[in-house]
């Protein structure tokens, strides 16, 4: 899943690409997280149901083909149809603890996303009989979006027709480059031609939005070469792009390389290379009619094309977080579930909930959280915060607002403050000091 971590603080100013976590992806940082609160999921799981408090559903799919050379996920690319079997099965004893305590008494998902892994490494068969199972176990009638994230060279014609059949909205492809030589080189297990082949029949099959992911500085990423993906990702016309920069996070396999051969910087571009390019990407598919609505989406119709997981999520939705080192976010209490598959198995077999470290968060963490995570859309409304949490963030954080003001980040257009492109871009580099004083110097972990 989109479990970017967190940047520590010295490298906001660093120009090249170090070894470790740059993008903010929740509040407080992982490191805060522990056993003591664990318990704290089981309890609010027993206690009554919040009512119409919005609700999503996150499944990790755990496998791929290969591991590419930049993965910092949780991934198995040797597992036999076995263990692919048991895995399945002992998810859906996960869900029915859920399903069957007080706290979800009348509650149905608005948004069920399945990220990985891969989650198009099932069979078409292992994929019906799971959203089967789901679906009778916790009804998806009331979800407003069903998100896919798809590997290009898994996808047949037929698999596609099942993934739309039971309901995903949102098929999100991810890409990276269509330069064969580069997905090679980073351990990608699909080549281009893999992609305009699913892509077309994911368009002739009608799916209501389907985003193209890229990345910008992969190894061996060119100006020419970078110039020509974006191209052809406006050539196939998704409904949204995401682009994320490059970063290289000590358990990927470039790291791995980097500590072998001595070597401080990581083999990719720095982050103002990274920075630009996705700056003309965003210039090109504006150009082309499309709006940027975060750091990281463009999205050809906005008023069509939504992205309801990131922004429920963002906006402190529910999540019950499903499989193998997930995470989840239930009633302020933040956890992430066990980290090995055969351990992971084993305590949900006993109908028991698999989580590894949990933290109950406060209400100012609640308001920092939402805070940094609405940034990333380049916009925040005053007035929001105000009515959800009483708080103004123009004397709140007046120091940092007037900094960004005076360094021609920021602008302010009514009730909404207004991050410039190029702050935009780097935004991830800007939210440490938004961060509890006993949060600063945390360390990703
Ligand atoms: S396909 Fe995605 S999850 Fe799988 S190894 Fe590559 S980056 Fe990691």
């Amino acid at each position: 899943m989109t479990d970017r971590n967190f940047i520590k603080p010295d490298y906001q100013t660093e120009e090249e690409t170090k070894a470790g976590n740059y993008f903010v992806s929740n509040y407080p940082p992982f490191s805060f997280w522990n056993d003591n609160d664990v318990p704290c999921v089981s309890s609010l799981v027993s206690s009554p149901s919040p009512g119409t408090a919005p609700l999503g559903l996150y499944y990790h799919v755990p496998f791929c083909r290969k591991r590419c050379h930049f993965c910092y996920f949780k991934v198995y690319t040797d597992k036999n149809s076995g263990d692919v079997r048991r895995y399945l099965s002992a998810t859906m004893n996960e869900l029915k603890v859920y399903a069957e305590s007080p706290y979800f008494k009348g509650r149905k998902p608005k948004f069920v996303y399945f990220g990985g892994g891969t989650p198009s490494y099932l069979s078409a068969q292992q994929l019906t009989e799971l959203t089967d199972q789901m679906k009778s176990i916790l009804s998806w009638e009331e979800a407003e979006e069903v998100t896919f994230e798809c590997e290009p060279g898994t996808l047949s014609e037929k698999k596609l027709e099942t993934i739309k059949g039971f309901g995903v909205t949102r098929l999100s492809l991810g890409v990276e480059n269509f330069n064969d030589h580069i997905l090679e080189t980073n351990g990608r297990a699909h080549r281009s031609k893999e992609v305009f082949r699913a892509y077309e029949f994911a368009r002739g099959l009608g799916f209501d939005n389907i985003n193209i992911d890229l990345i910008s500085g992969m190894l061996e990423e060119t100006d020419e070469n970078w110039s020509d993906s974006v191209d052809q990702v406006i050539e196939l016309s998704p409904d949204c792009v995401t682009i994320y920069q490059m970063e290289v996070p000590f358990n990927t396999g470039i790291f791995k390389k980097m500590k072998e051969e001595g070597k401080l910087n990581a083999p990719v571009a720095d982050w103002p290379t990274k920075r630009r390019w996705v700056k003309e990407a965003y210039a090109k598919l504006e150009a082309s009619g499309y709006t940027v609505t975060s750091a990281y989406t463009a999205v050809k119709n906005p008023k069509t094309t939504k992205f309801i997981y990131r922004d429920r999520l963002w906006a402190g939705a529910d999540m019950i977080g499903l499989g193998v080192s997930s995470f989840g976010h239930l009633g302020g209490i933040h956890y992430q579930n066990i980290t090995h598959i055969d351990n992971y198995c084993d305590i949900v077999e006993s109908n028991k909930l698999p989580i590894r470290r949990a933290l109950m968060t406060k209400e100012d963490e609640r308001f920092i959280r939402e805070l940094i995570l609405q940034w990333k859309l380049g916009r925040v409304s005053q007035k929001t915060f105000i009515d959800k949490f009483g708080i103004s963030i123009s004397e709140r954080f007046s120091s940092i607002l007037l900094e960004w003001e005076k360094k021609g980040d920021l602008t302010i257009n009514g009730d909404e403050f207004l991050l410039t492109r190029d702050a935009l871009l780097r935004v991830d580099s800007l939210l440490h000091g938004f961060f509890l004083p006993e949060h600063q110097d945390a360390r990703y972990v």
